[in-house]
């Protein structure tokens, strides 16, 4: 198997053979067609297993081979993550997956000042990885307007339902279009990974890697 045979554009398996990731995890062979087809996604995966790949390179290419501007004060993608640790990292692999593609790309959490982020977000974003406060912060700021989303990524689902993200989570729901495509990512599927499941996705393909 390899990352061409899934569908991908020979831009990213150009950018994947220079990171030297030659074969896609199971994850990424089960994640990557439904992404692009435009499913929604419910997967079961650890840290390790390659899901940032698994949902970062559908992603981007969706958004290159689209062909739509994302506008002022808008992003087109969101990647929601429980810290800010783990938004700097899944952001540096966004970028690295990403090179070479005409795409903008930011990373926003709270802690730090929200101006320059306010800035960034003038022109713009097309993939916007963020925690849930601070993004629920710009948007009622007016520095983020939620109705270009297309596509929604939950990252370690379950570590934001224990962070106690829940409220924020169906705040920012209640921004975003109702037509969008939606990744649920969480290492453990409780009953109440399965609520959010059931609210958030539309008939979703399963991924147990
Ligand atoms: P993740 O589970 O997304 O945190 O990824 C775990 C690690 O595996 C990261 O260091 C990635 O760079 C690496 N990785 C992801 N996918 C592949 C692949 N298909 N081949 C080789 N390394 C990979």
């Amino acid at each position: 198997m390899s990352f061409a045979s899934l569908g991908l554009i020979d831009q990213i398996v150009r950018t994947l053979s220079a990171l030297s990731y030659t074969t896609p995890t199971p994850v990424q062979s089960q994640a990557i067609p439904a992404v692009l087809e435009g499913r929604d996604v419910m997967a079961a995966a650890q840290t390790g297993t390659g899901k940032t790949a698994g949902f970062a390179l559908p992603l981007l290419q969706r958004l290159v081979t689209d062909g739509m501007q994302v506008n002022s004060n808008s992003a087109r993608a969101l990647v929601l993550v429980p810290t800010r640790e783990l938004a700097e990292q899944v952001h540096q692999s966004v970028r690295a997956y990403g090179e070479g593609l005409p795409l903008r790309t930011m990373v926003a959490y709270g802690g730090v000042s929200i101006n320059p982020q306010m800035m960034r977000l003038r022109k713009g974003v097309d993939v916007l990885v963020a925690t849930p406060g601070r993004l629920l912060d710009l948007q009622r700021q007016n520095a983020l307007r939620l109705n270009q989303v297309q596509t929604l990524v939950l990252d370690e689902a379950d570590r934001m339902l224990d962070l106690g993200f829940s409220r924020d989570i169906d705040q920012l729901l209640a921004l975003l279009p109702k037509r969008r495509q939606t990744l649920l990512f969480s290492a453990t599927f409780s009953d109440p990974i399965r609520a959010l499941a059931t609210k958030l996705l539309r008939d979703p393909v399963s991924i147990d890697a």
